[in-house]
């Protein structure tokens, strides 16, 4: 028995599935969870003393790589000074500074106020209560696939550990409030049109993620999201950004800076955005962060106008709250996450994804197995078979598209890679995720061990 084996017994003893979140259970890929032990630069280490390139980086937050010296030292220094005093700190206010500045593109800054808390599940169910607040309506429009926490209103048709165990919902949210969520297929303008048309007046916010990262990565059409910023608009509704997986990941600004300067668009450009309907700087009222922002802390926030977070209390109606919200150490882990994290960090993330997911999908080619590559800017990951694609962008881009690929072919392809030392998510509906701590050594040892996971890919059939 391994070491991972060991502890996983053990864990299953007390702790239910033997995990803490359930993307961490191996269910839909089989085999043990491996229990890492320490993590630097690249590589995560188990407890049996295996070493791996890591390409989970803890589902999002360590783009620089795991314990990048600085920002442990900000973690202890912070420490040093006392773990959480229940009081307003200065570094609170120097992180939401350093939000609100960094979501600036195209002359436009939709970030005017920020509040901290500390999951990107509060983040989101704080957005939602507050556009309802604000707008006086009850009912949420979210998309199929797209995952934003695990608050009541949001597990509709949600992405990520649901994807991955195929749950389209969650026991224990009552029936009341799962009837105020409306979700529509990804992708699908008419639908949100409909959907308005259908409760006038109603419709409090469609939440979106900025580019769906939790089915897989299934990036918006492009203007796609500027035209529902529109439709939105135009019915008196809020938009709230999920960026809590996107934001200060895929660049400085989040997927929202990419595309309002042009840089998310592909062959057509800003042309075929403006086709959709929509208008270009586009803002959404909420954004919600996450992940990065917290450098490997427990640390999120929200933000927008001033006028609707002015809607919060003390200022407003809207109850929000929390004991670490704005933790000291958490913030001192996410200021040095975000100082360090410059263009050089950004052009070297994008340059291992554009070489990895280059080598996955060649690897793949040779060997005959049908895929898309899916990416939305760094995030990229990989569907089976073969898909229709749509107008402008090929593979799978709604909820129904991605569940119906060949995902059998993955745990064999994760397996493989896993046994060469390469941490992947244990789920095709996950994105992949790099750091800037990838060097030529870490990109050659997945790079070598492509052609066997390919090989193990093609190999299996669906009866298997
Ligand atoms: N929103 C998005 C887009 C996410 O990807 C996630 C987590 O993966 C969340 C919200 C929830 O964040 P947390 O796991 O910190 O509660």
């Amino acid at each position: 028995m391994t070491e991972s084996e060991a502890l996983y017994a053990r864990a299953a003893v007390s702790i239910p599935g033997g995990v803490n979140s359930p993307v961490r259970a191996f269910r839909s890929v089989g085999g043990t969870p491996r229990f890492m032990v320490s993590a630097r630069g690249a590589h995560v280490t188990d407890a049996d003393g295996i070493e791996y390139v890591d390409l989970v980086s803890s589902w999002g937050p360590a783009i620089l790589g795991h314990a990048h010296p600085e920002v442990v030292a900000a973690v202890q220094e912070a420490a040093a000074r006392g773990l959480s005093f229940g009081a307003s700190t200065p570094g609170e206010t120097e992180l939401a500074e350093a939000i609100r500045a960094r979501i600036t593109a195209a002359g436009v800054a939709p970030v005017e106020k920020v509040r901290l808390v500390s999951t990107g599940t509060e983040a989101t169910m704080t957005a939602i209560r507050l556009a309802r607040g604000f707008t006086g309506r009850d009912l949420l429009v979210k998309f199929a696939g797209h995952y934003h926490g695990h608050s009541d209103s949001l597990l509709a048709e949600a992405g990520s550990g649901l994807a991955t165990l195929a749950m389209p919902a969650s026991a224990g949210v009552t029936a009341a409030t799962a009837a105020q969520t409306l979700v529509l297929p990804y992708n699908s303008l008419d639908a949100v049109r409909e959907v308005f048309a259908a409760h006038p007046g109603q419709i409090a916010a469609v939440i979106t993620e900025a580019a769906a990262a939790n089915m897989g990565v299934v990036a918006p059409d492009p203007g796609f999201n500027a035209a529902l910023a529109g439709i939105v608009h135009e019915n008196g509704a809020l938009l709230v950004m999920d960026e809590v997986l996107t934001g200060f990941r895929v660049g400085p600004a989040g997927w929202w800076g990419l595309e309002v300067s042009g840089r998310s668009f592909g062959a057509g450009g800003l042309d075929d955005a403006r086709d959709l309907g929509g208008e270009l700087p586009y803002q959404p009222d909420l954004f919600t962060f996450g992940k990065v922002i917290g450098g490997g802390m427990p640390l999120a926030a929200l933000g927008g106008r001033a006028e609707v977070m002015d809607y919060l209390a003390p200022v407003g109606p809207v109850y929000q709250a929390g004991t670490l919200s704005g933790n000291p150490v958490a913030v001192a882990a996410g200021l040095a996450t975000l100082r360090l994290a410059d263009d050089e960090v950004y052009a070297k993330v994008d340059s291992a994804a554009s070489v990895i997911s280059k080598a996955v999908s060649d690897a793949l080619s040779a060997e005959g197995v049908a895929h898309s590559v899916q990416r939305a800017g760094n995030l990229f990951s990989f569907a089976f078979g073969e898909f229709a694609g749509g107008p402008l962008i090929g593979g799978p881009r709604t909820y129904a598209e991605v569940q119906g690929q060949e995902s059998f072919r993955y745990a064999p392809f994760f397996h493989h890679l896993l046994d060469a030392g390469v941490s992947l998510p244990p789920s095709v509906f996950e994105a992949w995720f790099v750091s800037a701590a990838l060097d030529d050594a870490a990109l050659e040892r997945i790079v070598s061990a492509l052609p066997g996971a390919a090989r193990s890919a093609a190999r299996v059939s669906r009866a298997d």
